[in-house]
């Protein structure tokens, strides 16, 4: 791995920001047994990549992102490029229009040099629900990347990238970077434009950055954050500075520590990194301080009642007639609704709409629906109690170690179930980090900072702390 820091010294030693480019697509088709990528876009990261050679050659350099190499998750559109979000119904779906969050880092000069692999429309925990095929986890081979981001965490793990981006619904982002020992971010809810990722639950979706270090996902996340027009949901907040406060330590924070957490289900030897690693807080003159989440046993059934009603409403729009797979098998109308779908979605994503259609049917929508919207509100509230006594929260990001491969076949609910840590913060909007801490199995582990609203500079603040005590 490597930092936007290392590649930058390149640069003002005299590397070319096309040299950069090259180096990252090698490395990308070395590193290809690993599927992180779903395309690779060699020509267009060229052309970009000349184009700050150009700025830097005029005195015009945009700023620290300007000529570094960057993935982003294949479910974020790129105007002439393919999106696919993992799926059959959009193998060859080619965008009409570029995405908010990747306009705003070409504009800061990043060079995207390709299209990661995912869960098919970031439906998943595990990266195998992929059309073009599971993505494999560097550090084992026998276990899963994480999902549904995995292919970004692995583009930055597997050193062909610094940094990456991907979107979090449930904790697609925060799950790879504990599986893959790297640093994910999910901003506040609204902090980042939607605008051109691929829906797959509006109220959870949220797109963020991945890297080796705190820092360089704080660089990121400023490059992507702000006000959009094209988001009615975007926060009108100013983009802040991220990496100024990454130095200023613990000393007189206090740190809650969810009772609920850190009982049952959680991996003795997890348990321990994360318990080590508040100790060293502690230390350092933090104080911690137990706190309790009493709905929080209710997160994931709640989260997959409303994650799943709003993807069945979400992705009514692959019919077979306006754009991606068309069935060729139909002769009638229906027909084609029924087959295309079928053909063109996997079995995670039909499981889910069949879900949802059911949670938000006539006969059962109160009983569900309405019933998981309640207890969001009530998690929500756990949350606001909490941050009346303590600044920030530590949380494991996963139940164990990464899960072995092929689960998500033989025991899907299992794989809905290590999904309790992260999925609370996407009901509640607020923003979380996960950062290496420990290892147990011989992999890394991940602990989950969990702030409150548009306090992202004051989790990766923390998250700055835990990485320097983590040597
Ligand atoms: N594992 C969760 C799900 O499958 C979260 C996925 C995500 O954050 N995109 O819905």
């Amino acid at each position: 791995m490597f930092t936007i820091d290392e590649l930058q010294a390149k640069l003002a030693g005299g590397a070319t920001a096309v040299s950069l480019a090259e180096e990252s697509l090698a490395k990308i088709e070395s590193t290809k047994n690993l599927n992180a990528y779903i395309s690779v876009l060699n020509e267009r990261a060229l052309e970009k990549a000349a184009e700050s050679d150009k700025r830097r050659a005029e005195g015009k350099t945009l700023g620290a992102l300007d000529g570094i190499p960057v993935a982003v998750k294949d479910n974020m559109c790129i105007e002439g490029t393919r999106t696919t979000a993992a799926s059959k119904i959009l193998e060859n779906f080619v965008a009409p229009y570029t995405a908010t969050a990747i306009e705003k880092l070409e504009a800061a000069g990043a060079v995207i040099v390709g299209k990661t692999n995912m869960d098919e429309f970031a439906m998943g925990s595990s990266n195998e629900t992929s059309y073009f095929g599971k993505v494999v986890n560097p550090l084992d081979e026998t276990r899963v990347p994480g999902g549904s981001s995995g292919g970004s965490a692995v583009a930055v793990a597997s050193g062909t990238v610094a940094c990456a981006l991907g979107s979090d619904t449930g904790g697609s982002i925060r799950q790879p970077a504990a599986c893959t020992g790297v640093v994910g971010l999910k901003p506040t809810y609204g902090r980042v434009s939607r605008y051109g990722l691929l829906a797959y639950a509006s109220s959870l979706d949220q797109i963020g950055p991945f890297g080796a270090t705190v820092k360089d996902t704080a660089t990121l996340l400023g490059a992507i954050c702000g006000i959009d027009p094209h988001d009615n949901t975007t926060s009108t907040r100013p983009t802040e500075d991220f990496t100024a406060k990454l130095n200023a330590g613990v000393k007189g924070k206090v740190i809650g520590v969810p009772k609920e957490y850190f009982g049952e289900g959680l991996d003795a030897e997890c348990k321990a990194a994360i318990e080590g690693m508040l100790k060293k807080l502690e230390a350092e003159g933090a104080t911690l301080k137990e706190i309790s989440l009493p709905h929080i046993s209710y997160a994931v059934s709640s989260y997959y009642i409303i994650a799943t009603a709003e993807a069945s409403s979400n992705l009514s729009r692959y019919d077979g007639v306006r754009y991606g797979y068309r069935s060729k098998e139909a002769r009638k109308l229906f027909d084609l609704y029924a087959k295309s779908r079928s053909e063109g979605f996997g079995k995670e994503v039909q499981r889910r709409i069949l879900l949802g259609s059911y949670v938000l049917s006539a006969g059962f929508y109160d009983a569900y629906y309405v019933q998981a919207q309640k207890v969001r509100r009530l998690i929500t509230d756990d949350f606001n109690k909490a941050f009346e006594s303590c600044d920030v929260i530590a949380s494991p990001t996963m139940p164990g170690l990464p899960l072995k491969c092929g689960m998500n076949e033989s025991d899907p609910m299992a794989v809905y179930l290590s999904d309790i840590y992260t999925v609370s913060l996407n009901l509640s909007g607020l923003p979380g980090v996960s950062v290496p801490c420990g290892m147990a199995g011989g992999l890394p582990v991940g602990l989950q900072w969990i702030g409150k609203p548009f306090m992202e500079a004051d989790l990766l603040s923390v998250a700055a702390a835990t990485e320097r005590l983590n040597k």
